[in-house]
Formats: structure tokens, C-alpha cells, sequence
């Protein structure tokens, strides 16, 4: 039957030595205790990782919530092995199934973590039978070790834009980073300006400064004076996005002169010829119609 626990934990380097229905200090109910051990050999240091020695057993006996066997609530249970790290000292080893420092396998938090992301925190709490702050904490430290894993978006940037845009109908504006190259976005902040932009690159170091060698954006002074200061190798593109809106803007107010002018000089014809025409002087020629 360990070899079928064995497997049914699915961890590498785990030892099932006995598993029973019995009461647990942390339930009222009783649950199902799989008692565990690290594999010999595999030992790793909590604090640097490393592989290390085993010492002795003084860190104890610790629980650790798995998940769910059927109705059954399934706690891991080990006595924790120390090891004698040459720059640690004799710390309590770190176990294959659990992050140091959890009361939690590292199953149970993932699986948690994904509830986390397709439902609220009171049905996921309600669901795994947790208190409503641990799930939360166990999302937030799941997110912490994924985002450590990942490679950050600020890696081999060479081409970045930034705009500005409000939400709350006009009465808030954030600031937008995208990285033309991988199509994303990598950074937001509430506000706008150079003081904004500028908390952007004093997140990036030297030489992701280096590496960017375009920035797009409106005409703002704040861009160019960042840019410069930053990353004074990077090309300043105003991007097509705002010279097409300027332009139309030019555009718009060259045909209200004109149609202002034809109405002083009482010149019926060229009135009647410009009404309607805003959006024809708008269009690419190939759209236009006969009209
Ligand atoms: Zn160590």
C-alpha cells in the first residue's frame, strides 16, 4: 500500500513509511496520515538550496496539508531531517514536497493558486476548507515563485513605446509601456510625466538601458528629456498612431476655414460642396466614393 501512496503523491524523492486514518492536532475530524521521509541522499539546504549532509533529526515532527483523498483531509507527516551547511550552519533540511517555511505541499498551493484565478477567494477558501487569508497568502507566494522563475520582461528590449491614457472617464491616467518587439505590455503606473517614466528605467539596469535602441511616442517633452537622460543612444520615433491624429486634426481644421470663409463670402456653391465633406478628406483616395 506505500508503494501505491508513493505513487499517488506523485513526488520525487518522497519515502512513504506508513499511512493510517487518525485525529490530527489541526482537525476536528480525523484524517488521513501519510507519514513521509526525504529520500537519503537528496538532502538540500532550506536556506542556500544546496546539496548537503544529513546532520540529525532535530527539526522535529512536522504536518504538512496535501490534498483532499476523497472526504478525506490528508496530512503529510515527517520528522525533519537537519544538515550541516559550511555556510549555513545546521539548518533544517528542505523537503521535496513543500516550500520551506509551508504548512502546505506544493500540490495543495498550486492547485489553490489556479482556483484562485477562476474563482473569488471565499468559494476557493470554502472549497479546500482553508481560512479566507491563507488562500489568498498561498496565491501571493505562488505568483511570488513563478514570477522568480520567470525571465524578466525587461530582458532584451530594443524597441519600447510609451503612451499615456486615462480611464474613469478622463479623471485618471496611467502610464503605458509596451515592447513593440514581443507585442506586450511590460509596465503600467498610475500618473503621467517624466517623474512616471522615470520610475520605469530606474527599474531597468544598465544594461537593459543599453539594449533599447528605439522609443516611441507622442511629441511630450517628458519622453525626449527620459529618453536622453536613460538610454541617449535610443532613436525618439513619434509613432504613426499620433502623426495620423495630428494630421487629421490639421486636415479637419483647414476644411472648417474654408467652409467658414465660403459662408462670409455668401458663396452658395462651395458651401453645399463642403457639407459632408469632414470624412471624405479623412478617407485613403481608393476609398472615396463617385459622391
Ligand atoms: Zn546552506
Amino acid at each position: 500500500m506505500n508503494s501505491i501512496f508513493n505513487q499517488l503523491l506523485n513526488v520525487k524523492g518522497v519515502v512513504v513509511e506508513t499511512v493510517r486514518i487518525v485525529d490530527s492536532p489541526l482537525r476536528p475530524e480525523p484524517v488521513l496520515e501519510v507519514r513521509v521521509r526525504p529520500r537519503k541522499g537528496i538532502l538540500r539546504c532550506s536556506r542556500c538550496g544546496k546539496r548537503r549532509h544529513g546532520y540529525d533529526q532535530g527539526g522535529g515532527v512536522r504536518r504538512w496539508r496535501h490534498q483532499d483523498f476523497g472526504c478525506w483531509r490528508v496530512e503529510l507527516v515527517a520528522m525533519m531531517p537537519c544538515v550541516d551547511c559550511p555556510g549555513c550552519g545546521v539548518v533544517v533540511a528542505s523537503v521535496p514536497w513543500a516550500e520551506p517555511g509551508s504548512r502546505f505541499t506544493r500540490d495543495f498551493e498550486a492547485e489553490c493558486a489556479w482556483l484562485m484565478t477562476v474563482a473569488d477567494q471565499k468559494t476557493v477558501s470554502g472549497f479546500l476548507h482553508v481560512a479566507w487569508r491563507t488562500a489568498g497568502d498561498i496565491a501571493h507566494r505562488v505568483a511570488d515563485r513563478l514570477r522568480a522563475d520567470m525571465p524578466s520582461p525587461f530582458d532584451g528590449l530594443t524597441a519600447i513605446g510609451v503612451d499615456e491614457t486615462s480611464y474613469r472617464k478622463g479623471h485618471t491616467y496611467i502610464t503605458v509601456v509596451v515592447d513593440h518587439e514581443r507585442r506586450r505590455v511590460i509596465w503600467a503606473h498610475d500618473g503621467y510625466g517624466r517623474d512616471v517614466f522615470d520610475l520605469f528605467f530606474r527599474q531597468l539596469t544598465d544594461e537593459q538601458k543599453a539594449s533599447i535602441k528605439v522609443v516611441t511616442g507622442d511629441g511630450a517633452r517628458w519622453i525626449d528629456s527620459c529618453v536622453r537622460e536613460h538610454c541617449s543612444n535610443a532613436e525618439r520615433v513619434l509613432d504613426g498612431f499620433h502623426i495620423v491624429s495630428w494630421m487629421s486634426d490639421a486636415l479637419d481644421k483647414v476644411r472648417e476655414r474654408l467652409w467658414n470663409q465660403a459662408r462670409h463670402e455668401h458663396d452658395e456653391e462651395t458651401v453645399k460642396r463642403m457639407r459632408g465633406v469632414k470624412y471624405a478628406v479623412l478617407k485613403n483616395p481608393g476609398d472615396l466614393t463617385d459622391r
